[in-house]
């Protein structure tokens, strides 16, 4: 008898855990629940702002991938998850599984702030970066303001800097960060690298030990009184796992991540990985990042099945390849196996990962067409 394998999430660690066990389809029947209709390309979200990718080559249907590996998908919002009944409760029903694979990523963390969840931009979707570019182009902000100094923070800084260029607009661009220092435990030079172009090459102003206080509309009030008004606000100041996470019994850190084990489980049927798996490694934890969400789904996926079969299961061993801080003007810094990267090497990297790990022809073809000749014309 077949045994059904339910996976939360279908972002990059839940679409190949369906792929990887697409192919088993003699021991399992696979659904996947999500509640956006698409699987959305995160990395490439701020380049749509600074490089003109269509954001439509960001997106794939996740009802197309269902069909190309043959698993079930119901497009709907996970609430709770009872792990000691085997049960899934989303919006509209429940849902029974013999194993579960939670991968349901990570959204912006808000911090119980209603006030600046109203009144400010989120990075976490297509759909709000499209949400961010509308707004450019229709409203007249006098300021943009970066709440987060992070990879994020700065990505999309960099990527707002070059779009205001092309549309000759002079306005003050600026990263507000809580802590002393911008892209936190990052190495010096890196820090130094992006802090130099960040200020010297792109105009962009960094301030830190400092917070955005209050936001009404598009009036953005900072800890050290500062004021700006008409501001945009692009709220990048961490994240934080689902609800239905948050929710769970089990060993979290701050975030909400959960501590799997060497197998990435939780108990003998739940597995959990990718962004929302606080996975150990060295003497720390493994950051987010597309390279460790793929690989432990894999891992994952190939356990799920081991123990179907009565098998061994796989220990994880991740391999870090590196990462890169992309930057709009082509000044990227970044590290890949091991060795120190910056500069127009650093951002074809960047893109060579996302057009490697985009799902579809179309949509590799078509970043490929933007990075030649960007969606957008200068106005
Ligand atoms: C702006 C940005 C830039 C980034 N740049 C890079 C980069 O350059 N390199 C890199 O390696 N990483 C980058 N990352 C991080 C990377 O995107 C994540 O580490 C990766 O997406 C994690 O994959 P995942 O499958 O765990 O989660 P996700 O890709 O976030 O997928 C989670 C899925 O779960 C679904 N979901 C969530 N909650 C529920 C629920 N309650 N019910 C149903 N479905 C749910 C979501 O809709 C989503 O489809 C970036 C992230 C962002 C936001």
């Amino acid at each position: 008898m077949k045994k059904k394998v339910l996976i939360i999430g279908c972002g990059f660690a839940g679409c190949f855990a369906g792929y990887f066990l697409s192919r088993h389809k003699k021991d399992v029947e696979v659904t996947v629940i999500d509640r956006k209709e698409t699987f959305d390309f995160l990395p490439m979200l701020p380049d749509v702002v600074g490089r003109g990718i269509d954001p439509e080559f960001l997106a794939y249907p996740i009802s197309a991938l269902s069909s190309r590996l043959g698993f079930t998908f119901i497009n709907d919002e996970v609430k709770s998850v009872d792990l000691n009944n085997n049960t899934v409760i989303t919006s509209r029903s429940s849902l029974g599984y013999d194993y579960l694979l939670v991968s349901s990523g990570s959204e912006t963390n808000f911090y119980g702030n209603d006030q600046m969840r109203k009144n400010s931009y989120k990075l976490d979707s297509v759909s709000d970066v499209k949400t961010i570019t509308a707004a450019i182009s229709r409203k007249k902000f006098d300021s943009y303001i970066i709440a987060g100094g992070g990879y994020t923070g700065v990505e999309i800084a960099s990527g707002l800097r070059v779009l205001l260029n092309e549309k000759s607009l002079h306005k003050k661009i600026i990263i507000i960060e809580r802590s002393a220092s911008i892209l936190g435990s990052l190495p010096e030079w890196m820090k130094e690298y992006a802090l130099n172009n960040l200020k010297n090459n792109l105009g962009i102003n960094i301030i830190t030990d400092t917070t955005v206080d209050k936001a009404a509309e598009e009036k953005i009030v900072l800890s050290n009184g500062q004021m700006f008004d008409p501001a945009m606000l692009i709220w990048v100041a961490g994240v934080r796992t689902a609800d239905f996470i948050q929710n769970l019994n089990v060993e979290k850190n701050p975030q909400g991540r959960v501590k799997v084990d060497e197998y990435l489980k939780i108990r003998g049927n739940c597995f959990i990985t990718g962004d929302c798996a606080y996975v150990s490694h060295g003497n720390g934890f493994l950051r987010m990042a597309v390279q460790f969400a793929i690989y432990q789904s894999l891992t994952a996926a190939s356990n799920i099945i081991s123990s179907i079969r009565g098998g061994e299961l796989r220990r994880y061993q991740p391999i870090d390849l590196g990462y890169i801080i992309p930057m709009a003007n082509n000044r990227s810094c970044g590290q890949i196996i091991g060795v120190n990267v910056k500069g127009a090497a650093a951002t074809a990297s960047h893109f060579l990962m996302c057009i490697y790990r985009s799902l579809g022809l179309r949509n590799k073809l078509g970043v490929i067409k933007n990075l030649i000749t960007p969606s957008r014309l200068p106005s």
